[in-house]
């Protein structure tokens, strides 16, 4: 690729490429630039053009323990030489996959042992819901098949993936399959119509919202909620107190399922190795993909519970073998860079850095930015952090889409050699650089932010 001038491989993108998530027709006028990235190493990319920027979101929140890891890359390398693929169907399975299953069952939360993989966190969902009505069908209760997910939770694009997650954006002119799942009050506290209430008095509005609109469905007719233990794409919320306590009194009572989609907090991204223990959740499925293999190859998984499996077991005994796979479900290269990437994180350490380097990144975020006019919040939690432009801050009023206030700091952010990302709403700039995140660095972002806050409002 080297031999292609820059021009070329431009015309060519224009031409043939089909980018995720973008405006294509923005693109194809050439009204957003394109950059071609070359290479990388520690928290730094760099481009065609020879710019590097500090990437304080660590990629779509992926590259954990950030770029340029010989380690992973030499165990990619040694799979691929020894053997690049084999199947995991009936039975089959490699060092690797094994390996790494035992791995991931030894970090998952306590009583979910079972690992089933697929290649990305949307396809690691769809299997979730499927296994959760195939559980339900093998009890005896068709009727219960609903999933609840949250406005602003985000768990995908696929077809039922991207019906649960609760992002308009996703939503529009697919024709999904919406009636499946019901969507619930976002624990966004900054938003909360009361403005009286506190974090305490709101979650347990949220649960009882919750509690109303499962009675209302039918408790049979509800199969299982769905959240990520912090809010990601949805903006960066971390719940407010007690509300995975209150949400999962509800669950127990009513018999529903808990899926904790960790594709974000799995694997440190909040300082403890899942996002579950982090809040006391107790799912009975977990959803994991970029922090297995920190994006160094394309693996995700669906971690079921003793109990789940259970049923799966005798459901095979009653129906046959279980009528789901992909062809790359174990891709061997995707779990030799999984067993690398885990054992990096222990031998770095880089879990409880995430912890404490993340809360300087969010203090220091704070001192910069906490009495700026416009930023109405600033919010995070372990190597997750967001600030929220608001118009007004006191009279609580918001930006509109069309203001792009979101895009401009981030663009002028990247001017000042920082990479943050303009959360999809358009008013909140978030954060989530990789756990190797140096107090100087995360000083740089600070500064970086401060400046572009400045210039652009
Ligand atoms: N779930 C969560 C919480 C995510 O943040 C994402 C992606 O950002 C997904 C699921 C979907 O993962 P993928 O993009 O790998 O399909």
């Amino acid at each position: 690729t080297t031999t292609q001038t820059n021009d070329q491989l431009s015309q060519w993108d224009h031409d043939h490429f089909f980018h995720p998530s973008t405006h294509l027709g923005q693109f194809a006028r050439r009204e957003m630039g394109n950059r071609i990235i070359t290479g990388a190493n520690g928290v730094h990319i760099t481009d065609r053009e020879g710019k590097s920027s500090l990437d304080a979101f660590a990629g779509l929140y992926c590259v954990n323990v950030g770029y340029g890891r010989t380690e992973i890359a030499d165990a990619i390398a040694a799979q691929a030489h020894e053997l690049a693929y084999y199947h995991s169907y009936v039975g089959h399975g490699t060092e690797a996959s094994i390996t790494l299953s035992r791995m991931v069952a030894e970090r998952a939360p306590e009583g979910l042992n079972h690992v089933y993989y697929g290649m990305s966190g949307s396809d690691a969902n769809e299997t979730n819901i499927k296994l959760v009505w195939y559980y339900n069908n093998v009890l005896g209760r068709p009727e219960k098949k609903k999933i609840i997910s949250r406005w602003r939770g985000y768990h995908g694009s696929g077809l039922m993936t991207g019906s649960l997650t609760g992002l308009e954006l996703f939503h529009k002119k697919f024709d999904l399959p919406l009636n499946q799942v019901v969507h619930t009050e976002a624990p966004y506290y900054f938003r909360r119509a009361d403005r009286s209430m506190t974090e305490e008095a709101f979650s347990a509005d949220c649960a009882q919202k919750l509690e109303a609109l499962i009675e209302r469905e039918g408790a049979d007719t509800i199969a299982a909620f769905i959240g990520e233990p912090v809010l990601g794409t949805g903006g960066i919320v971390p719940p407010p107190a007690g509300y995975w306590e209150a949400i999962q009194k509800v669950l127990a009572k009513h018999d529903i399922l808990l899926i904790a989609d960790e594709v974000v907090t799995g694997f440190g991204r909040l300082g403890t190795m899942m996002g579950s223990d982090h809040y006391g959740l107790k799912p009975d499925l977990v959803t994991i993909a970029k922090g297995l293999t920190s994006a160094y190859a394309p693996l995700s998984g669906s971690i079921v519970s003793d109990k789940i499996w259970q049923v799966l077991e005798q459901g095979t005994d009653e129906f046959g073998p279980i009528g789901h796979g992909w062809t790359y479900s174990a891709h061997p290269i995707g779990a030799a860079a999984g067993v690398a990437n885990l054992k990096l994180l222990d031998s770095l350490d880089l879990v409880s850095n995430a912890g404490t380097v993340g809360q300087y990144l969010n203090t220091a975020m704070a001192d910069a930015l906490g009495d700026h006019a416009n930023v109405g919040d600033i919010r995070g939690e372990g190597m997750l952090c967001a600030i929220e432009l608001v118009k007004d801050r006191d009279d609580h009023v918001f930006f509109d889409a069309a203001d792009k206030v979101g895009p401009r700091i981030a663009a002028a952010m990247l001017e000042h050699g920082v990479i943050a990302r303009a959360m999809p709403q358009g008013d909140i700039i978030g954060f989530a650089p990789p756990f190797s995140l140096t107090t100087a660095q995360a000083d740089q972002i600070v500064a970086a932010t401060h400046a572009a806050v400045k210039e652009t409002l």
